[in-house]
């Protein structure tokens, strides 16, 4: 029977509680139990649908520094590479979130493709397919090139 110097109890096989397990399995002498309610993956679970948007621009710091960390993970990581997308984006909105999140990143120091654009350039690009938006209250909006800046849509 295989000892180990410590032994670990997970309540919850969620994403927070799997990914909890797994870095406590792979740093090895742990025993580690993950119990859940159902069979993994509980349908229950906040984390059960595959359709979650992640950013790294948070006004918080030390969420930005965790991030900073998880997302070269995510990418080069065979267990997670299949599931994790980065794809380009573009925020309208009438407060000064561009603005902010461009601060964010040079705050941190971490290396950012975003830039503000005119409402009337956002308007003509992406083949007129914002052209009619309800830009309303909207001066400028934030974009987002993917971190390899290699979508088709985010050219
Ligand atoms: C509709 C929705 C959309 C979201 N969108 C996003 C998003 O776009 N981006 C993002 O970053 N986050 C998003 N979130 C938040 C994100 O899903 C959660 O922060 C994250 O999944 C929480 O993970 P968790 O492991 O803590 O909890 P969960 O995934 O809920 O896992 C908790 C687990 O504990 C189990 N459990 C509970 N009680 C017990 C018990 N007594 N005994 C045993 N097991 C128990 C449950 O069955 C479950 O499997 C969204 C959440 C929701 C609900």
């Amino acid at each position: 029977m295989a000892s180990y110097s410590s032994s670990v109890l997970i309540i919850g096989a969620g994403n927070f509680g799997a990914a909890t397990a797994l870095s406590l399995v792979k740093k090895g002498d742990v025993k580690v139990t993950l119990v859940d309610t159902a069979a993994y993956p509980n349908p229950r679970a906040a984390s059960h649908d595959i359709n979650k948007i992640v950013r790294d621009d948070y006004p918080d710091r030390l969420y930005m520094r965790m991030l900073a960390t998880a997302m070269p993970l995510w990418r080069q990581d065979e267990l997670y590479k299949p599931w994790y997308h980065e794809v380009g984006m573009l925020r309208a909105d009438s407060t000064s979130f561009g603005e902010e999140s461009i601060a964010s990143y040079r705050d941190m120091g971490i290396p950012n493709n975003s830039e503000l654009l005119p409402v009337d350039e956002v308007r003509r690009r992406w083949n007129g397919a914002l052209a009619t938006a309800d830009f309303k209250g909207v001066d400028q909006i934030l974009r987002r090139l993917t971190w390899a800046s290699n979508t088709s849509w985010a050219r």
